[in-house]
């Protein structure tokens, strides 16, 4: 078995990948090997420690076509591990490259390892109730999460191989036309500072507590799936959680917010986690490194005045 491989149609998950990727071929004594189809990506991938860049040049939108050609790559060179972007369309590849490969595959691991020549992920599971550890049988293919690693540092004076080979993509799906989603506000999963509010808002006027505390702090909304998907206050795209949006802020701030697992799956990489609950018991607390225990009503306007 040979080599670590790395592989995201995202060049910018794939500079993530590198980093676990380097991690692992240090302690594995093992290649790196990123395959893309973005041949212009092709240094940056060496840059951030690719020893070596395949390019599949062929020609689709759909970059779920590029299965058959990964996969046929790597039938031939047996690798140790395949790290794949955990982005929605990376599952799907992630997924078809496992069947047809008959290997194993583990979905949004969080941690991966390398040690005595074995491989170890953690990945959450029941809901963020437990972490599960698996071993990894040799030619797993894993696929992480966007943001889950830094991006790799970049070494201009590394030196890797480049090889292109033209693919012809066999595709059976016919596409149409492609109409990307138009978000209706920012991007939570980019903001340094996140104000996230629960059901503890006693109505829709309280979102305006939420606002000032954005306009002090330059964050954005976020939400528990309660008040998009149920009260309809805020679009979908801006509910945190297991079926919502992981994010990374440097601070996250919720008020009105109960903390259940479900939601706080969505916030367990950010810096600091602050509360404002009534319920003392609430298990916001449990994964907060601030708290307050109080009504909103009052907490949140004095916070607002303090911060001028
Ligand atoms: C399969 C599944 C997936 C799910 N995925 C998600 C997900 O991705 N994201 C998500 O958010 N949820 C998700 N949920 C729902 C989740 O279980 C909770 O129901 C939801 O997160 C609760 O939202 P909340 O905290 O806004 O409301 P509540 O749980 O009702 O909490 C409201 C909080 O506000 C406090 N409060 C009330 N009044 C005040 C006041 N005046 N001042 C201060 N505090 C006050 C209360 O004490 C309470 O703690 C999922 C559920 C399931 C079953």
């Amino acid at each position: 078995m040979a080599g670590i491989w790395i592989y995201s149609e995202d060049c910018a998950v794939a500079l993530q990948l590198l980093t676990a990727g380097q991690n692992l071929a240090y302690k594995l004594n093992e290649k790196i090997t990123a395959i893309t189809t973005n041949q212009e990506g092709a240094a940056d991938l060496i840059a951030c420690g690719a020893d070596k860049v395949m390019v599949l040049a062929g020609q689709t939108d759909w970059v779920e076509n590029y299965a058959q050609p990964i996969a046929a790559v790597l039938r031939d060179e047996n690798p140790k591990v395949v790290l794949l972007g955990g982005t929605l369309r990376g599952k799907a590849v992630a997924a078809n490259l496992a069947a047809q490969l008959k290997s194993g595959l583990v979905n949004s691991a969080f941690s991966i390892d390398g040690q005595e020549g074995s491989i170890e992920t953690k990945r959450m599971m029941y809901g963020g109730l437990a972490v599960c550890t698996e071993v990894l049988s040799d030619g797993c293919i894993v696929t992480i999460e966007p943001r889950t690693y830094e991006k790799a540092n970049t070494d201009a004076s590394n030196s890797g191989e480049v090889v292109t080979s033209d693919v012809s993509l066999a595709s059976e799906v016919h596409v149409d036309r492609i109409e990307p989603i138009v978000r209706q506000g920012a991007d939570i999963t980019a903001a340094k500072t996140v104000i996230c509010v629960g059901r503890g808002l006693s109505a829709q006027e309280d979102m305006k507590l939420a606002e000032m505390l954005v306009q002090k702090t330059g964050g954005v909304i976020g939400c528990t799936r309660s008040i998009a998907e149920d009260y309809h206050w805020l679009p979908a795209e801006a509910y945190i959680g297991l079926s919502g949006q992981k994010v990374k802020p440097d601070l996250y701030l919720a008020f009105g917010v109960s903390g259940q697992i479900q939601h706080v799956a969505g916030i367990r990489d950010a810096k600091i986690i602050a509360a404002i609950d009534k319920n003392e018991n609430a298990p916001i607390f449990a994964a907060a490194d601030y708290g307050i225990v109080g009504d909103l009503h009052e907490i949140v306007p004095a916070l607002i005045e303090k911060l001028g």
